[in-house]
């Protein structure tokens, strides 16, 4: 489902769905061998009757949400939810009742019995029902997120809402235990995101596509009246090549790449630190591609390229929103690399000798252990805070980099793309390909023109094995379609005359 490009069209639907799937349905499913009790909800959100919403970060505590306020007070017959202060108000879920539709939560919140905190648990609690609030639930409606797909994010906060002891998301309803290892058993109830870490990026590799396919076929069609008055294509010019080309092969990459990490994050075997290291690295290495690729294309599209009608601006705000979801991208490539640099496990990461980016990546990562060894203090220490951490993003972008390398290069996709994408990655880092891959800048120049020129002739072939055409609506990617698309316009006409006086004022 994540990976069908229609995804990728709406962000606000793939925002219901990631939720309302991955994690409200994802987290009751673990239970529902010994709480045949869930079956009915189950049914009914699978059947989208009810929509399911996981209000877990609070305003204050986002990446800290291990700290949430929200208590859940066990009573003789139940639980009492309840939002203490403005500060433990659930952030973001969109929760109101404005799109006529039921809606039910899984709130994490404190478990207290006897005046005592047991550690945070999910309770399953109706929000809303086709019409209204349910009494005691509370939702503010947040503008909307700076041009981006709409969708109602909301505050919502819960003053003494009575919860039937049912509503306790576990196997036991009765055990009340205090878990050993807080931190730990934190992280299990919230083992859905470490999944959604890995789902969530899927979309903006259809994204990278659909803007490739758009800038490059507004680049053939869009034109200039060159020396000789004959028609120049602004494809013509290296400076719009290279967008064009660049997202190409970034999209095609990405998309050999992540079937196969998905495949490999499945297989039961695998460490689960391991697969978790995995799903960082993919939705680090496909977010911040998107990153670079969108707004350098939708640049070269010029005043076509800022338009909601033409995708890329509001997708690219649209992907602001991923990077932050389901696993802030930077501090958990903080936590993975801490955890690298200290050897608590490895990531499969391709032989050095295979390519220049497996290269790259190995380097990098051996410079900064070795970098550890050498600084005062441990991972929590003044100097890896200033020295290390800023590598952090860097490196895992590089291992990212070089296992996607490796996957393109096994799959064989055509020399061209390969090509291509290994010259992007040289350009995120010119000074170590210099300085230790064996490539002076005037190397890299040439290199990056061989690449470029080698694609160009089939440029129209890659298009078409990007297979996203068909989900393309931005109305520039031909003459006609723009034509089409203006005539649907609404036109502003009148039959006023100027009277003589203004308009001799105005000349
Ligand atoms: C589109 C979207 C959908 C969402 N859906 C949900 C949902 O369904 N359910 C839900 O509960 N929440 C949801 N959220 C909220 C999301 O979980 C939080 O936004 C996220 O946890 C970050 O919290 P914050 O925004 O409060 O950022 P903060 O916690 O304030 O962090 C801001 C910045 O501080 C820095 N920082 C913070 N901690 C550290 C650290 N330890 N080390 C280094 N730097 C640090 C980082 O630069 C970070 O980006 C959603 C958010 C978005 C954008």
């Amino acid at each position: 489902m994540i990976t069908d490009p229609i995804c990728s069209l709406d962000i606000a639907m793939f925002t219901i769905l990631a939720a309302h799937v991955g994690l409200t349905i994802g987290t009751l499913s673990r239970h529902l061998k010994r709480r045949p009790d869930f079956k009915p909800l189950v049914d009914r959100l699978l059947r989208f009757d009810t929509v399911g919403i996981y209000l877990l970060t609070e305003r204050g505590h986002g990446l800290d949400a291990f700290n949430i306020e929200t208590t859940a007070t066990k009573t003789s017959n139940g639980y009492i939810l309840h939002t203490p202060r403005e500060e433990a108000a659930k952030f973001m879920p969109a929760s109101t009742p404005s799109f006529s539709i039921p809606k039910v939560a899984l709130v994490m919140a404190r478990l207290i019995v006897d005046g005592e905190d047991r550690g945070c648990r999910f309770f399953v609690t109706p929000i809303c029902n086709e019409r209204e609030m349910y009494r005691g639930v509370h939702s503010v409606r947040l503008p909307l997120r700076s041009g981006t797909g709409p969708l109602d994010f909301s505050i919502t906060s819960f003053e003494h809402v009575h919860l039937p002891s049912t509503a306790l998301v576990a196997s036991d309803i009765l055990d009340y235990s205090v878990p050993p290892q807080p931190l730990e058993a934190w992280w299990d109830e919230i083992w859905r995101i470490q999944l959604g870490t890995l789902a969530v990026p899927a979309p903006w590799i259809s994204a990278i596509k659909a803007v490739a396919y758009i800038g490059g076929r507004y680049s053939m069609h869009r034109c200039l009246l060159g020396k000789r008055n004959e028609s120049v294509p602004i494809l013509t010019f290296r400076t719009q090549q290279w967008p064009v080309v660049h997202a190409t092969a970034v999209g095609m990459v990405m998309a050999n790449w992540f079937p196969l990490v998905i495949q490999q994050a499945m297989e039961r075997t695998t460490d689960h630190r391991i697969r978790h290291a995995m799903s960082v690295i993919t939705k680090t290495t496909i977010c911040r591609h998107f990153q670079r690729c969108v707004p350098e294309v939708a640049e070269r599209c010029g005043a076509q390229g800022t338009f909601e009608h033409n995708y890329m601006a509001r997708i690219e705000n649209d992907g602001k929103g991923v990077i932050i979801a389901e696993g802030d991208v930077l501090t958990l490539c903080i936590r993975l690399f801490s955890e690298l640099l200290q050897k608590r496990y490895e990531v499969p990461m391709p032989d050095p000798a295979e390519s220049l980016l497996a290269l790259h990546a190995s380097s990098l990562l051996e410079e900064n252990i070795a970098l550890l060894k050498n600084i005062k203090g441990d991972h929590r220490s003044d100097y890896f805070n200033a020295l290390i951490l800023p590598q952090s993003q860097v490196v895992v972008e590089a291992i990212g980099h070089a296992l996607a390398y490796s996957a393109a290069l096994q799959s064989n996709l055509p020399q061209p793309i390969l090509d291509v994408y290994e010259c992007a990655i040289i350009r995120q880092d010119p000074a170590w390909y210099s300085e230790q891959g064996g490539l002076s800048r005037m190397d890299q120049r040439l290199r990056e023109d061989a690449a470029v020129s080698s694609m160009l002739p089939n440029l129209s072939s890659f298009f078409a094995d990007l297979g996203i055409e068909k989900y393309v609506t931005a109305p520039i990617v031909s003459d006609a379609g723009w034509k089409d698309y203006l005539a649907a316009l609404p036109v502003h006409t009148g039959t006023a005359i100027p009277e003589v006086e203004l308009l001799q004022a105005m000349l």
